[in-house]
């Protein structure tokens, strides 16, 4: 077999399971975000495939394949070239010899849908679920972590079609069960958490989350249990607001107090009685450029993604479909629009439509306030001229109060919770695992799939989607399970249940135990290795402890007494066993620990 392990760490790779998988030779990496999935890997891949498989059928769901291949006209017809292919990027996409654009499949939605719109013609067909397990192509913009944000990765991607949402709820929450099911089974510690639904709207969104430090989510939960959501989606109540120690609306100079910090400082107040005014620049799919100016409390931070979705919300009045893309306009960005310098730091709530030129951008500013600073009275904000605040001012006498009043604040450690204010967020970091969707009619609308009801009426088939990262899962789990000797699988993802170590080869007596051994367990079904290397024991042991098989066995002095040793890789127990004992005990082992 090809056995290839490494003894330095190497440098590409920065935590453990990313570090691991490489000096182990379960993976090699073949170009950014690209990797080989040596044998020992796709052991382990078929293994989680095959959870994540026999859990999908058992709620009914079918297996088929879709073309990695993709027609760009499937994704005109959902609106999603444009964001796929230019703001966002994210899609592998190329003419091809006639000059026909097509792409590498990041998801497929769009493929299903044309499939269901051809095939599902009655209420009779429904409903129906398809998934398949396939690689995806995804052009991330910073492909790291080896598995974990590839560019070529596999994934179980679902997808449903009802009558009505209630049908969809049904099998969403069927997903939901079998999905906490696939993570238990593989042995990894989740939590499933309230996700954002992003611009895709529908009605709720759940993602499944592998506790890890190096996740790149974060997680805000109550110690009861009763709330966890992603933070992009966290709701929560913002510390309440100290007095203003102003009374009398009037005009400062401030100098040097461009940040919350230092301002409060200078005016010896609480942040919480400040309104902070922060621009973004949003382009829509129409290419138009429109800008924010979003009124928050001084001590609270702007949730980019709630901003986002308040924003793709206002899009049919920019005649456009949706949101491309929401940014922080840097000096660059400024110039393109700017008729003069921005009093940046010392902002107001009313900055001056002025400061706009330009035909590339609208003329006006969006105005919106954050329900923190809705109801503050005598705060202080920007004069608008850099060095100057007002102090003492109120809504709807010094300054128009915003129309579009909305909740795009962070939620934060500490904040208290909504459903009980007894309890307090935690946070914790998440590696995305899963996440399932009640889609809605947003991909059936748009690219006309419909069905007969009973009433013999033609309407939009309603959808949901569920994906499960199959790489991603099967490195998350090596991020949870390691210690500084190696990877310790789960049994049941385990590309090998037991590995056989004979520490002298030249032992005939070592040698032939082993060997029987080998053969009898892997008649059982116990998938076994046998280490017949002849190389130094130390070696072989470190060698095993690196590959993280769950059990080994040693053919070594033991054997004189009719024994051999196992040792358990979680926890480097030890004990003899007889020779003619270990088998059924394996099998034991191995039939527990896989349930
Ligand atoms: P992320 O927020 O991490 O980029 P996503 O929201 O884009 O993920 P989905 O489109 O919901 O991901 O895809 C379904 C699942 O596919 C994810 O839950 C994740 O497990 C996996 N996945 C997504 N992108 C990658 C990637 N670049 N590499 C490996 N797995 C991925
Ligand atoms: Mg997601």
């Amino acid at each position: 077999m090809l056995l290839v392990t490494l003894r330095e760490d190497s440098a590409e790779a920065v935590i453990p399971s990313h570090k691991l998988l490489l000096r182990a030779g379960y993976i090699r990496r073949i170009g950014s975000g690209v990797y080989a999935y040596l044998p020992l890997m796709w052991r382990v891949l078929q293994k989680v495939s095959q959870i994540v498989r026999e859990e999908m059928n058992a709620t009914g769901a079918q297996e088929c394949l879709l073309p990695q291949l993709q027609p760009s006209e499937l994704w005109q017809e959902s609106g999603r070239w444009d964001t796929y292919t230019k703001a966002e990027g994210i899609m592998f996409a190329f003419a091809d010899r006639q000059g026909r654009n097509v792409a590498m499949g990041p998801t497929h939605e769009e493929v299903i849908t044309a499939i269901a719109r051809d095939m599902v013609r009655s209420y009779r067909q429904l409903p129906l679920h398809l998934y398949q397990i396939q690689n995806k192509f995804r052009d991330e913009i910073r492909p790291r972590f080896g598995l974990l944000r590839g560019r070529e990765f596999i994934m179980k991607d679902g997808y449903s079609f009802h009558t009505d949402p209630e049908s969809l709820k049904e099998t969403y929450q069927d997903m939901d069960k079998a999905y906490r099911r696939m993570l238990e089974r593989s042995g990894a510690e989740y939590r499933a958490v309230e996700a954002d639904s992003g611009a895709i709207g529908g009605s709720g969104s759940q993602e499944f989350m592998v506790l890890a430090e190096a996740g790149e989510d974060e997680v805000l939960y109550t110690e009861d249990g009763q709330y966890a959501a992603n933070v992009e989606k966290a709701i929560s109540l913002p510390p309440d607001a100290e007095t203003s120690p102003f009374s009398q609306y009037e005009k400062r100079e401030t100098p040097n107090t461009p940040t919350i910090a230092s301002l409060a400082k200078f005016l010896k107040c609480p942040p919480t009685a400040i309104v902070k005014n922060v621009l973004y620049e949003a382009v829509y799919d129409n290419n138009k450029a429109v800008l924010v100016i979003v009124s928050i409390r001084g001590d609270q931070d702007v949730n980019e993604v709630k901003l986002q979705n308040e924003m793709a919300k206002l899009a049919p009045s920019f005649e456009a479909k949706g949101l491309l893309e929401l940014t922080v306009p840097d000096a660059e960005a400024q110039k393109k629009w700017a008729a003069k310098p921005l009093p940046l730091g010392y902002m107001g709530p009313d900055l001056s439509d002025d400061f706009i030129s330009g035909k590339e951008i609208h003329p006006q500013f969006v105005r919106m306030v954050d329900e923190t600073a809705v109801d503050l009275e005598n705060f202080v904000t920007g004069a608008n001229e850099t060095d100057y605040h007002v102090v003492g001012a109120n809504w709807d006498k010094d300054f128009k109060k915003p129309g579009i009043v909305v909740d795009v604040r962070t939620a934060m450690v500490g904040d208290r919770a909504v459903h009980d204010n007894s309890q307090t967020l935690q946070t914790a970091r998440g590696i995305e695992v899963g996440h399932i969707f009640q889609l809605g009619t947003k991909y059936s609308e748009a690219m006309g799939a419909t069905y007969t009801n009973e009433n013999g009426e033609e309407v939009p088939l309603v959808m949901g989607c569920y994906g499960v990262g199959v790489s991603r899962l099967a490195q998350a789990v090596v991020e949870q399970s390691h210690d500084k000797d190696g990877i310790i699988w789960p049994v049941a993802i385990a590309p090998y249940h037991v590995i056989i170590v004979v520490p002298n080869v030249s032992d005939d007596k070592a040698m032939n135990a082993a060997q029987s051994l080998y053969d009898e367990l892997n008649a059982l079904g116990i998938e076994t290795l046998l280490d017949d290397r002849d190389e130094r024991a130390g070696v072989k042991f470190k060698d095993a402890d690196l590959l993280g098989i769950p059990y080994r066995i040693v053919t070594g002095r033991s054997l004189k007494q009719g024994k051999v040793e196992v040792v358990q890789r979680a926890t480097k127990e030890a004990q003899d066993i007889a020779l003619d004992e270990v088998i059924t005990t394996l099998k034991q082992w191995v039939d527990e620990a896989i349930g």
